[in-house]
């Protein structure tokens, strides 16, 4: 299998077919190093003023490496989805809503119809418009619905938090800050509600205790009995959201 693999990397990449991958310098990294998102998208990342003929032979040293992972991500990867969508889930909350393509010359606009539908109306001909309009509206939703669920887990586990963040990254499900501002990744709307909970009760809990530490996961573990298994469902979670949620354009 591998002898095919120096002519197929190229094939993979989403945002440059002629290079297959795509550098990112950072002022930060002291050396090279290569992530493959489950997208199939492959980035190196290098410190500034690296040589193009570095990278080439970075590359070239972890192709096995490289073929791996994209084979992982492509065998995880959902069948292509339509889009836009016809249907959005939001599985957390058990919502769900059909779009309705409204059409219209003017820029794209995501706005609720009636509940459990969903107008898209404008000029569709802009891919990245039409996502655009339905991110915009995803972080709303998900505002209207994290936020409460936030507050009521804290409310049940008597726990404080100064505010809530709705972010879209593609690294993390959430986050607690010292200042006690938790941050929450739109793309838990499409978990179950079990994943979902545990996650609040995850940041919940850093607002006790910053670390991972013993006393840390005990908390939990009190609020959550089912934590692991959780958290395991969780790691995974990216592949039940929709690719126009979390992709970079
Ligand atoms: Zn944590």
């Amino acid at each position: 299998m591998l002898d095919a693999v120096q002519p197929q990397l190229p094939l993979w990449s989403e945002d440059n077919p002629e290079q297959g991958w795509a550098v990112r310098e950072s002022r930060r990294a002291r050396r090279l190093a290569i992530r493959v998102f489950h997208t199939g998208r492959v980035e190196v990342v290098v410190p500034r003023r690296t040589s193009r003929r570095a990278v080439a032979q970075f590359l070239a040293g972890h192709r096995e490496w490289i073929e791996s992972k994209l084979a992982n991500a492509r065998r995880h990867a959902a069948a292509p989805e339509p889009f836009p969508p016809s249907r959005i889930e939001f599985s957390a909350c058990a919502q769900s809503w059909r779009v309705h393509l409204a059409g219209g010359s003017s820029r794209v606009r995501a706005r609720v119809m009636a509940p459990g539908i969903l107008a898209l109306a404008g000029d569709m001909s802009d891919v990245r418009e039409v996502r655009r309009a339905l991110r915009d509206w995803l972080a709303l939703e998900a505002r209207a619905l994290l936020g409460p669920a936030l507050a009521q887990c804290a409310r049940d586990m008597g726990v404080q938090y100064r505010r809530i963040a709705i972010r879209r990254q593609r690294t993390r499900w959430g986050s607690c800050s010292t200042r006690g501002t938790i941050s929450l990744n739109g793309g838990l709307l499409f978990q179950t509600p079990q994943v979902m909970r545990y996650l609040l009760v995850h940041e919940l809990v850093h607002t006790r205790h910053m670390n991972h530490s013993r006393s840390f996961w005990t908390e939990v573990a009190r609020h959550c009995p089912e934590h692991a298994r959780l958290d395991a469902e969780l790691l995974d979670g990216w592949r039940r959201v929709p690719s126009w949620v979390l992709g970079e354009t």
